[in-house]
């Protein structure tokens, strides 16, 4: 079967990309390994994508996108993409139902996931008082007290940016001194709202309905203490899902997707949009918009340079 683009991963990246690329006449397919909607369906209240005035959960806002990709004739498959062939003008991708579909262009969708620090009640407790995202789930927190796990720029911003909502924030860090950049430590450390946990690291997170206490073993004395929190947000780094991509396709440093301001990759007629990409704000707002950009490039680098025929040449 041969589409003119084949979007991976039905996140809101893919999903706004399918939109587009559905809606401008190409014939499209979104796989997607897991469940329709990505990382965003765990959380109860999506408040900050724009048009929702009230919030409405991660699940209920991608349904509505999905619906809406369907309706302009996106085909959806739950089949993982196991392998790409990008060398020919005519692209295939490999399926785990061992399908192979032929693309002219290709639309990496395929998101990212926090790293986890892989202790009892964190997956327990996911949405429930542990969250990754504090931009995202911040706001729930009003006069609660929470804490942040992680020393770099990311946890202790994002702890600073926890203040305004709570009571007080914990940020327990592993070393000594924080990792993040001087002029964002000073402003941490000089918060009233913020205590440092220091050479510390959470054993357990422990609760009922949510989140209660934390379990928090000190690696220099060797005790053990508890911290009675609200809430727990984990920020010891994002890790792209780039398992697929080979050598062609160039990542940076961290292994996240290089585009250029249309989302072309390294290769043509190959685009990334969304969290896989190396990017500065991974929310839905920019996925959705960074697959709107690639569905609407890839459609015009279709129209300018891909011969029809050369597909079924080779
Ligand atoms: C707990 C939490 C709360 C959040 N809250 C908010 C919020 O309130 N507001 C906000 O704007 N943002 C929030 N975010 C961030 C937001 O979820 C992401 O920025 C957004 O989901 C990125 O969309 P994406 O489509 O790029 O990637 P993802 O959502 O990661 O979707 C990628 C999809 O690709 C699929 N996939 C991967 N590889 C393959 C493959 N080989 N074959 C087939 N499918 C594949 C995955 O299964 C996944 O479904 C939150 C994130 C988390 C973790």
């Amino acid at each position: 079967m041969r589409y003119d683009v084949v979007i991976i991963g039905g996140g809101p990246a893919g999903l706004s990309a399918a939109i587009y690329a559905a809606r401008g006449g190409l014939k499209t397919a979104v796989f997607e390994r897991a469940f329709i909607g990505g990382q965003i369906t765990v959380t109860e209240d999506v408040e900050n994508y724009p048009g929702f005035e009230e919030s409405l959960s991660g699940f209920e806002l991608t349904g509505k996108m999905h619906a809406q990709a369907e309706r302009f004739g996106a085909e959806f498959f739950d089949e993982e993409i196991t392998a790409l062939h990008l060398e020919g003008a005519c692209k295939t991708v490999e399926t785990s139902e061992d399908n192979k579909y032929e693309a002219k262009v290709i639309i990496l969708c395929t998101g990212a996931h926090p790293r986890s620090l892989g202790v009892p009640g964190e997956e327990e407790f996911t949405g429930r008082g542990v969250s990754y995202c504090a931009t995202c789930d911040g706001a729930l927190y009003r006069d609660k007290v929470v804490a942040m796990v992680g020393g770099g720029d990311s946890a202790v911003q994002e702890a600073i940016f926890l203040t305004r909502f709570a009571s007080k924030v914990y940020i327990i860090h592993r070393r000594d001194e924080l990792r993040a950049q001087k002029i964002i430590q000073d402003r941490a450390l000089s918060n009233p709202k913020i205590e440092m946990v220091w050479d510390s690291v959470v054993h357990e997170i422990q609760g009922e309905a949510a989140v209660q206490k934390l379990k928090v073993f000190n690696r220099k004395t060797e005790e053990v203490s508890y911290l009675d929190v609200d809430g727990v947000f984990i920020y010891v780094g994002i890790l792209p899902n780039n398992e697929l991509m080979g050598p062609e396709i160039k990542l940076d440093e961290a292994g996240f997707v290089i585009t250029d301001e249309n989302m072309q990759t390294s290769v043509p007629g190959v685009y990334a949009a969304g969290d896989i990409r190396n990017t500065v704000l991974r929310q839905v707002v920019t996925a959705a918009s960074d697959g709107a950009i690639a569905a609407w490039c890839a459609e015009k680098w279709l129209i300018e340079n891909f011969d029809d025929s050369s597909c079924d040449k080779e």
